[in-house]
């Protein structure tokens, strides 16, 4: 079959997965199994050399099925099936987000070494960098939304370890604000201090987006990050990060995960797969809700402002509303807003709610509501939540696939309640 000229949706359902090679079942078998039974020894000495990077694999040659902390079918059709959305020709599929992003900064950084982040960026990601990272002399710049190249340059010129530029590192849209960053931008920032010998790595935390609706790939990052657990799991059943890029970075990444030994399980590549099946129908349905959801939020006497790039685009910047003109596919799913007074009305609001469930977490089916500066953000510097706008004020909804008419009745009655 030509797959290359079909949409990812349609291939979510087969790809990859060859029903004589399991008994003619439609669905991929669960792979419970620690590991493989080689034909002969001389194919296993094959494998391993290939595994291990020993010789380069032949052309046409197939990466042999070893032992499942390096690879299992269910990891790497799934792994198969998520290059599709994101164009990218290698994925490697972890137990959790955090892990995927933290075996690509441990194998694209060393110590003496200097990373570039956005902030406001995950908190698990935050706390990575600014305690492991740091005693390990792995030094952090952080910038926002909004700052010029020229004035992140200069800062990255400014901390004395330019010439040690190994990886930049953002989130865009920013949790939980949804302010924006270019990543075309950051890949010149990059361009900047590449020299001869070296060149920083560019990765982007893409959960906020899940992979339909921005493909930093194409906008000159090198690894595409996801917390798997929210829009590609979309159930609030499970756990899992990916990494994706080119075979040559992807190689490395695997490698370390290889001894790391952070990679998913069977069940959870074969969770991941059946989720892949209705993504799009998800997050399709998910963001239709979520512009009934805003344009709601945005007429109710109790909210102050709302933060959802469909607003971002009609009442921005200049700056801004060519960022989410040329790098999203859709306004996403996610709004934060500011409610008239402060925690206490927040609290009242959120313990109200009926239908949209109290709780952490994104992009599942159901919607959920929590507040950042106490919950995913109590972490943060109180002064660079303030700078950041993560106030008492600020109330963030992940929007589900339910109908949005009662949705928005659940919010209404929850305002009213207060
Ligand atoms: C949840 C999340 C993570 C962490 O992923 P886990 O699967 O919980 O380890 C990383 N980045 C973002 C943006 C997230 O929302």
């Amino acid at each position: 079959m030509d797959y290359s000229s079909m949409r990812p949706e349609s291939l979510m359902m087969s790809y990859g997965y060859k029903p004589s090679l399991s008994e003619g079942a439609i669905k991929c078998p669960i792979f419970q199994t620690s590991t493989f039974v080689f034909n002969n020894a001389m194919q296993g000495k094959r494998f391993f050399e290939v595994a291990y990077g020993l010789r380069e694999q032949e052309e046409g040659e197939e990466m042999g099925l070893i032992y499942s902390r390096l690879n299992n079918p269910d990891l790497e059709i799934l792994e198969n099936r998520l290059c599709l959305w994101d164009g990218a020709e290698d994925c490697a599929v972890f137990e959790s987000g955090m892990s995927a992003i933290s075996t690509a900064m441990m194998e694209f950084m060393e110590p003496g070494d200097l990373l570039l982040y956005s902030k406001p960026v995950y908190g698990g990601t935050d706390h990575f960098i600014n305690h492991f990272l740091k005693k390990l002399n792995i030094q952090a710049v952080g910038f926002m939304a909004g700052e010029t190249k020229e004035e992140i340059i200069a800062k990255i010129n400014a901390s004395g370890r330019a010439d040690k530029l190994a990886m930049i590192h953002i989130e865009t849209p920013a949790n939980p604000t949804n302010a924006v960053i270019d990543i075309d931008m950051c890949a010149e920032i990059k361009a900047h201090f590449a020299t001869e010998e070296k060149t920083a790595v560019f990765s982007v935390d893409n959960t906020y987006m899940g992979p339909l609706w921005q493909h930093p790939l194409q906008h000159g990052a090198d690894l595409v990050l996801y917390s798997a657990t929210k829009y590609i799991g979309g159930h609030s059943d499970v756990i899992a990060g990916a990494c994706l890029g080119s075979k040559e970075l992807m190689g490395r990444v695997k490698g370390l995960r290889t001894f790391l030994g952070n990679m998913a399980g069977p069940w959870t590549g074969w969770l991941l797969m059946r989720s892949l099946e209705t993504l799009k129908v998800r997050m399709d349905q998910q963001a239709t809700n979520a512009i009934h959801v805003a344009k709601f939020l945005n007429n109710h006497p109790m909210v102050e402002e709302v933060y959802y790039l469909g607003n971002t685009a009609k009442h921005g910047t200049d700056a801004e509303k060519a960022i989410i003109k040329k790098q999203y596919l859709s306004y996403g799913a996610m709004i934060s807003f500011d409610i008239k007074g402060g925690e206490k009305e927040a609290f009242a609001f959120l313990d109200n709610l009926k239908l949209i469930k109290l709780a952490v977490s994104l992009g599942g089916t159901e919607s959920l509501a929590e507040h950042p500066e106490t919950m995913t953000h109590a972490d943060v510097d109180p002064a660079e939540k303030k700078s950041m706008h993560i106030t008492e004020q600020l109330v963030r909804l992940s929007i589900g696939v339910e109908n949005y008419n009662d949705l928005i009745s659940d919010v209404s009655q929850a305002f009213d309640a207060i």
